[in-house]
Parts: structure tokens; sequence; C-alpha cells
């Protein structure tokens, strides 16, 4: 081709693929968005679409958990931690606190079958991104509910110590 035609053609071609992409691209300002914003213009919360089955975060159930240690036992990596007092009228112990660790939690649920109150159980929240590793280690006794069960604790110990006192007198 004569090299002055070729110049020009090159021109033509140029400017004719930019507008041609950009035709595309303006084209998405006339249509009807197929992706939607996440989370603010779902119509339905998505945690209400997710199958009855799925393996969000877990949650613990502090009033029925008997701090027995089944699930941190079954638990491969060791991200569960515990401990309880014995309180009135309530089997086992009532725990003080109750830790998971989730991010290194791997939704495995082998903690859960063993549970023989069902106090664990996998929920369908997942939102729980953050910055310090720290926030994910996931406490389920409140400060309030283990002073609670510390205070009932103590009560205990002091009954228990009267009806010693009052059978070592007999
Ligand atoms: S789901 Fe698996 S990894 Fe997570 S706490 Fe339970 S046993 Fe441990
Ligand atoms: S297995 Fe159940 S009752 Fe036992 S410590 Fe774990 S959550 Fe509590």
């Amino acid at each position: 081709m004569n090299p002055a035609l070729q110049y020009f053609r090159n021109i033509f071609d140029s400017a004719y693929t930019v507008f041609d992409g950009l035709s595309i691209t303006f084209s998405y300002l006339f249509q009807k968005p197929v992706t939607l914003e996440y989370p603010n213009r779902n119509k339905k919360k998505v945690q209400d679409t997710l199958p009855d089955r799925f393996r969000g975060f877990l949650e613990v159930n502090h009033l029925t958990c008997t701090t027995c240690d089944a699930c941190a036992k079954a638990c491969p990596i060791d991200c569960i931690t515990m401990d309880g007092v014995k309180v009135p009228g309530r089997k086992g112990k009532a725990p003080v606190y109750f830790y998971i660790d989730i991010s290194k939690c791997m939704f495995c649920g082998l903690c859960i079958p063993p549970c023989p109150t069902d106090a664990i159980y996998f929920t369908k929240e997942f939102e729980g991104s953050s910055y310090d590793p720290k926030q994910l280690i996931y406490s389920y006794v409140s400060d309030e509910t283990a002073k609670e069960y510390l205070e009932q604790n103590r009560i205990l110990q002091m009954e228990k110590e009267k009806e010693d006192e009052g059978e070592e007198k007999q």
C-alpha cells in the first residue's frame, strides 16, 4: 500500500478501535445493571437466602453449655477454650468464659456432634472481616454473665462449707 495511504489508514484504525471500545462502555450507561450492590440493594437479607445447612460462624448457648470440653477435644486445631464453675440447679458447670478463635476455625463441624446439650451450632452469619485478628476470637459469655455465675458459685461454696461444718459438729 502507498505509504501515505497506510499512514492515514493507521490513524483511522486507531480512532475506530477507540470509539468501538468506548461504544460498548457507553452502552452500559443505558442498560439495567445485572449486578447488585452488596448488601444495601439486595431485596432479601443474604443470610435468609442461604441453605439450611450453611456453615457460618459458630454460636454457643451459655445457658445449656455444661463446660464438658467435648467440643474442644473434638476440634482438630484447638481453637475452642473454656472454663466453668458449679452453680445451683444446673448439670455440669456453667461457663465463665468460652472463646472460639474464628480466624483459625475451618468450619469442619467436628465440634458439634459430641455436644450433649446441642449448645454449640452453626449460624448463617459470615460477615466478620476485621483488621485485627484479636477481634476474631469470639466470646460467648459476657462479663456480666461470668460475674453472675461466679457469684452463684461463691454462694454455693459457702453453703457447702456451712453444711460440712454442721456435719463435723454432729
Ligand atoms: S468447626 Fe471445626 S475447626 Fe471450627 S471450632 Fe468446630 S471443630 Fe474446631
Ligand atoms: S460440647 Fe457442648 S456442652 Fe460441652 S463444652 Fe462444648 S458447647 Fe459446652
